[in-house]
């Protein structure tokens, strides 16, 4: 990778919207940020060095390795030791596919919400104040429009603040999807 290209990546590093597609890639695992550093660092290196660096459980870095491996933002190279006849692996950033990546994301996030949009919109709710629990209209009238947790009566929900929520966000992604520099 040139240096250009990873003075970019740094950047999108540090754009929110590339940190929570990042986190959601880790599954929430914050530590899957140091070992992007390191992979940039270094350029190639082994699960045992990143481990070591880190001062974390190698089964803690494989994990993180394959989660990244399956976004496509790190590729390995399999090698056989001749001494002990075992594989080794190193790994390698592909971060210049980031922005790809994240653009991905956030098609399919965007996909996503605008399905459970279509959902509100389309049905009408009864919920349960005692139990917390929400019905389609259907699953209320097969119940009789009793709980049937409780046996309460259920009360009509007005889910216009999710659809009004739902909406926002739909706007935030659409404007960043189109605006955001790193996803041109
Ligand atoms: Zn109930």
């Amino acid at each position: 990778m040139g240096e250009k290209k990873v003075e970019m990546i740094y950047e999108m590093l540090n754009d929110p919207l590339v940190q929570e597609v990042l986190f959601n890639i880790f599954e929430g695992d914050e530590k899957g940020f140091e070992v992007i550093e390191v992979l940039l660092e270094k350029g190639e290196t082994t699960e045992e060095e990143i481990a070591k660096e880190l001062g974390l459980k190698l089964n803690v870095i494989r994990k993180l390795l394959y989660k990244l491996y399956d976004a496509r933002l790190v590729d390995y190279k399999r090698w056989k030791d001749e001494e002990t006849n075992w594989y080794s692996y190193t790994w390698l950033p592909t971060l210049e596919k980031l922005p790809y990546v994240v653009k991905k994301k956030i098609k399919e996030l965007i996909k996503d919400l605008e399905e459970k949009l279509e959902f509100e919109k389309n049905n009408m709710f009864f919920f349960c104040p005692k139990c917390n629990v929400r019905f389609t209209f259907e699953e209320a009238v097969d119940y009789g429009f009793t709980c049937p947790g409780c046996g309460g009566m259920l009360k009509e929900f007005d889910n216009s603040e999710l659809i009004k929520d739902l909406e926002e966000q739909l706007k935030f992604l659409k404007e960043e999807l189109k605006n955001n520099p790193f996803l041109k």
